[in-house]
């Protein structure tokens, strides 16, 4: 059973094919959509490529069971969600954590 624990681990992953296409299933079982956008009734799609530009990625595909801790569903398509960015750093903590502190600093 492969770990992904590290950030060796996990790039080595994210890179490799068969997340690659899987990804790409995730994608369009979603419609290229939030997931949890389209749950609060707004739909955010990912960002027009312009040519010649680096295009801005805005949607991600998340792991609804984090591969950390569950090893086994990293290429499950059922674990599979797509989310915009935003949503995906409230997933992970980043936005919350981040408010949390502020608020823990006003506190004291
Ligand atoms: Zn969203």
């Amino acid at each position: 059973m492969p770990e992904y624990k590290t950030y060796e681990q996990k790039k080595r992953f994210y890179r490799s094919k068969p997340w690659q296409s899987l990804r790409e299933q995730a994608l369009e079982r979603d419609h290229y959509e939030c997931q949890h956008c389209k749950a609060e009734g707004k739909v955010t799609v990912d960002s027009i490529k312009t040519p010649g530009e680096r295009k801005e990625i805005v949607l991600n595909v998340d792991h609804i069971y984090p591969i950390e801790d569950y090893p086994k569903l990293a290429l499950v398509l059922d674990n599979l969600q797509t989310l915009c960015v935003f949503h995906h750093n409230v997933k992970e903590g980043r936005v919350f954590e981040k408010k949390k502190s502020k608020w823990d600093d006003e506190w004291w």
